[in-house]
């Protein structure tokens, strides 16, 4: 998501009369795009911060600014404890233009971080040159889970216009995109006027064509067996679904305010699973929210275990200041919460590598992203997401039919074979 802001916040810019360029060292503006979902990710950011000022002090009048939901939630605390220039918050990006003149001609310790309804609904970031990108259809959430900070510093949940969404589209297209993936924090929740997700989905597959159609993050709560039959019916809308289960203990997705059980997300990936052949299954966990017990921690593991997930993103709770769980107890100790991620993470990378290793022998659709960044051949994305090296020569965008024949460390291997694929595609 952070990739699509920096997009947006690029393309305004560029609008704008500004350059970018290839090394900091060159530049004399220098911006960070931050996150505030944990603190490891905000103290990152500040020893950046930390290194950007070393820059300034080589070159006064260079100009240092923070922007995203770091901004939005530390606003002058920036300026004043950390020497930042410019400040501006998520929906403030349009004013980018105007701050950064002014602190260039000396008026620093700007601050703009009111919340708003803005989409960005005129700014379209465009692909970079890939053949892959992302078209955000949805901002803010409205669903205060309680260990999160998201709804505090990107405010409400609205929708980007359906017409503007599928413009964007379209220029993705036309400059080539091959595969196009919907990007809000709970995509499910989209809404305009009375058109929902499964309508987004049906105009955005009618307009696709061949190009690839994958869409991020889906709330279990709001996964419905319509957007499912959806998703089964769009022949390039791809058997991916990134569904965060969190935690696989009742109590536990209670205190989070997550709004469904462990058997209700067990029932809705039956129906997935059912559903939708070829299926790729993502997650989020999110281990040691307080209270959590070690009983807790085995309904996790549980879970984990018997959905059986092709990956993960694997998480310690982090407190964040304002939110609900902040004022809950008792804390996990930071010895049981290290002893149970490790053990989770054992769990599932074993689970990940079992799955890729299924993949042998079997033929995928590989739309080629580029060469390998080791220089062992080519990355190949299957429809269901997963990455896989191919032999080639290839160029970027080309589609081809690859037979798995091994795993190097996790990563699948494929010859590239003639004839259809045996997976629909
Ligand atoms: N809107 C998405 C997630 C956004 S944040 C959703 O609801 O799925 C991405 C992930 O970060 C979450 O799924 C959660 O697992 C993790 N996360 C959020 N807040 C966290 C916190 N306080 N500590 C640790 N992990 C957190
Ligand atoms: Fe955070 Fe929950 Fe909203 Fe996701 S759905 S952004 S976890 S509050």
């Amino acid at each position: 998501m952070n990739v699509y802001e920096a997009g947006l916040v690029r393309r305004i810019l560029t609008d704008a009369g500004f350059a970018e360029v290839e090394r900091e060292i060159e530049a004399d503006v220098l911006l960070m795009m931050t996150c505030s979902v944990r603190s490891h990710a905000e103290q990152r950011a500040l020893g950046r911060i930390g290194s950007f000022r070393a820059l300034r002090s080589a070159r006064p009048g260079r100009v240092i600014g923070v922007l995203g939901c770091m901004a939005q939630r530390h606003k002058e605390t920036l300026v004043k404890n950390h020497g930042v220039d410019v400040v501006v918050g998520p929906d403030e990006y349009l004013r980018l233009p105007e701050l950064l003149a002014q602190a260039r001609s000396g008026r620093t310790g700007l601050v703009a971080a009111a919340l708003s309804d803005e989409c960005y609904e005129h700014v379209a970031p465009g692909p970079r040159g890939s053949v892959t990108a992302s078209v955000t259809v949805m901002r803010g959430c409205d669903n205060y889970c309680s260990y999160c900070i998201v709804p505090y510093v990107k405010g409400r949940e609205r929708s980007k216009p359906f017409a503007r969404v599928l413009a964007e589209i379209e220029n993705l297209l036309d400059a080539g995109v091959k595969d196009v993936t919907l990007l809000g924090q709970n995509v499910l929740a989209y809404k305009d006027g009375g058109r929902d997700f499964p309508a987004l989905l049906r105009a955005v597959s009618g307009i696709a064509g061949r190009t690839r159609v994958r869409f991020l993050t889906s709330h279990p709560r709001d996964l419905t067996e319509e957007t499912v039959r959806t998703m089964a019916e769009l022949a390039n809308v791809c058997p991916s679904l990134h569904l965060p289960l969190q935690s696989g203990s009742d109590r536990i997705l209670k205190l989070m305010n997550r709004g469904y059980t462990r058997a209700e997300y067990l029932k809705k990936i039956e129906l997935c699973r059912r559903l939708l052949p070829g299926l790729a299954l993502s997650t989020d966990v999110l281990v040691a929210f307080p209270s959590e017990t070690e009983s807790d921690f085995k309904d996790t593991l549980f879970v984990v275990q018997s959905v059986r997930f092709d990956s993960a993103y694997m998480f310690r709770y982090s407190q964040r200041p304002g939110t609900k769980a902040a004022q809950m107890h008792p804390k996990v100790s930071e010895a049981d919460s290290g002893r149970r991620l490790a053990r989770l993470i054992e769990v599932q990378n074993r689970i990940t590598r079992e799955s890729n290793a299924a993949m042998v022998g079997e033929e995928h659709e590989l739309l080629i992203e580029g060469p390998s960044p080791r220089g062992d051949g080519f990355l190949g994305r299957t429809s269901s997401g997963k990455v896989v090296i191919v032999n080639g020569p290839f160029r970027a965008g080309d589609t081809a039919v690859g037979r798995v024949t091994h795993l190097n460390g996790w990563t699948p291997v494929a010859e590239p074979v003639r004839g259809p694929a045996a997976v629909p595609v």
